[in-house]
């Protein structure tokens, strides 16, 4: 896990999916999401992805309108017969909870993740959000990557334990919520919570908090890095901002090609900083009009937010 050249590309598997989101602001239907699709776009304003994933027919052309134009080849994302994974959550009126009205897996039922040649060698893979026996069979494909970071969520934590257990035994990163870091763990108190997921086998956990910012915690000296999120007056859709992290996180640590405790410091921020724009509308609709101007100013502030000298 070290060097200064690029480990890129990236390859990712997740979900692509079609959302339905109900919040104080509103309710939208079948609007593209997904943890694939969210991380995948958030990553290739760093670095080269390979997507993994299936949609059914109903996907449409939608696909074009998101990736193309981007550093993300399609080699991998399968278009099968069948209906596109489905999820619809409904958040409270502070946005901080959720609750998931369903997850239906449709065409990620029968899904057979089938890694094109060019791909084997990819040095950094990401296990996006999706069911732990798909991860396994993509890490099965790989020769040893450089770099194995992962998601995962309390679906997957509940429905498939003993497979996520085995995913994390070959996991370096692993990049959780709060709610989820204390499920796997059974620990209230976080600190303890990733100790205890450490031990699963990722040296690195980075807890995500929501508005509350990330923990990351790691071998190294200091151990711990924390990060706030960026103070935001328009908060419209929360959906997808821990996909969107950990594309700005691991695309950041992709494209400087470094572990070291300044390139992981700064892949944080990065990560809070793509991710503070997805959570300014419904679905991928604001990342798509980025630019890398926006991000360069808004990683400004946040130096701004959490500088302070001794005095
Ligand atoms: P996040 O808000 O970062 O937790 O990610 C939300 C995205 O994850 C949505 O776009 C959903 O389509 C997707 N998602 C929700 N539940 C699952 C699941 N069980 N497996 C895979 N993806 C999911």
């Amino acid at each position: 896990m070290s060097g200064s050249s690029p480990l890129s590309p990236i390859l990712a598997v997740g979900s692509v999916a079609l959302d339905t989101i109900k919040n104080p602001f509103g309710e939208v239907s079948r609007v593209v999401g997904g943890s694939a699709t969210y991380f995948s776009v958030a990553a290739a304003f760093f670095t080269d992805v390979r997507l993994v994933a299936v949609v059914g027919e109903d996907f449409a052309d939608r696909g074009a309108e998101l990736f193309e134009g981007r550093r993300i080849d399609l080699a991998g994302l399968q278009t099968v017969p069948g209906e596109t994974f489905r999820w619809k959550g409904e958040y409270g009126f502070d946005l901080n909870t959720r609750e998931t009205i369903y997850t239906k897996l449709n065409v990620f039922e029968q899904f057979e993740p089938t890694i094109p040649d060019a791909y084997r060698t990819s040095p950094v893979v990401f296990l996006g959000n999706i069911h732990p026996r798909l991860q396994l069979e993509v890490l099965d494909q790989v020769e040893k990557p450089h770099l194995v970071a992962a998601d995962t969520m309390n679906y997957w934590i509940e429905g498939a334990p003993e497979e996520l257990r085995e995913v994390l035994k070959r996991v370096d990163i692993l990049i959780i919520n709060d709610a989820e870091a204390r499920e796997l763990s059974g620990e209230a108190n976080l600190v303890k919570a990733a100790c205890v997921i450490r031990a699963m086998g990722p040296s690195t956990v980075v807890v995500k908090k929501g508005e509350h910012g990330v923990l990351m915690t790691r071998p190294c000296e200091g151990e711990f890095f924390a990060a706030p999120a960026m103070p935001l007056e328009q908060v419209f859709d929360p959906t997808g901002a821990g996909d969107t992290f950990a594309g700005g996180f691991v695309g950041s640590l992709a494209a400087c090609g470094e572990m070291s405790d300044a390139a992981m410091a700064r892949a944080i921020i990065y990560g809070s900083t793509i991710a503070s724009f997805a959570v300014e509308e419904f679905s991928l609709d604001r990342l798509l009009r980025l630019t890398q101007e926006d991000i360069k100013e808004r990683f400004g502030l946040f130096r701004r937010l959490t500088y302070f000298d001794e005095g």
